[in-house]
């Protein structure tokens, strides 16, 4: 599953014009298979053994050029660090208000929502950003123990 969906990501790239490195390659590779929403940080970690010479801004770049092609989406909740999302299907966010854990869930997209914003404010909408709170299955258990 996730590898024929890193042959597809690896095809997007290819045609899109952009140069498969062994470093865009993992960190493409640790995006598809990290289901956590990582930072630029958190695959700088993961990576780091395997590629010393390999830097953050690296990484970030790396990012910004899979968000230019659409391979990822960029989450930005006010802080500094940005989460990074592997595009798939529409899908909406829980959030543990804990841990900070993001958690992918599969919800029809809400239309009518978007439909109902245009007529009412006369804006052409291009999008919507929904995300629910809460506290994750781990943090409760830690709080029962
Ligand atoms: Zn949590
Ligand atoms: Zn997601």
């Amino acid at each position: 599953m996730s590898e024929s969906k890193l042959q597809e990501a690896v095809h997007t790239l290819k045609t899109a014009g952009v140069r498969i490195t062994p470093q865009r390659h993992a960190i493409l590779e640790h995006l598809i298979e990290s289901l956590s929403h990582p930072t630029a940080d958190d695959i700088y970690k993961a990576l780091e053994g395997k590629f010393p010479n390999m830097s953050v801004a690296t990484v970030y770049n790396n990012l910004r050029v899979f968000k230019e092609v659409g391979l990822v989406k960029e989450l930005t909740y006010g802080d500094s660090s940005s989460r990074f999302d592997c595009v798939t299907t529409d899908h909406y966010h829980i959030i543990c208000d804990d841990c900070g854990k993001i958690v992918d869930f599969h919800y029809p997209g809400l239309d009518e929502v978007e439909t109902l914003a245009e007529q009412v404010t006369g804006f052409k909408v291009s999008r919507h950003r929904m995300e629910i709170y809460g506290v994750c299955p781990n943090c409760i258990k830690k709080t029962q123990h």
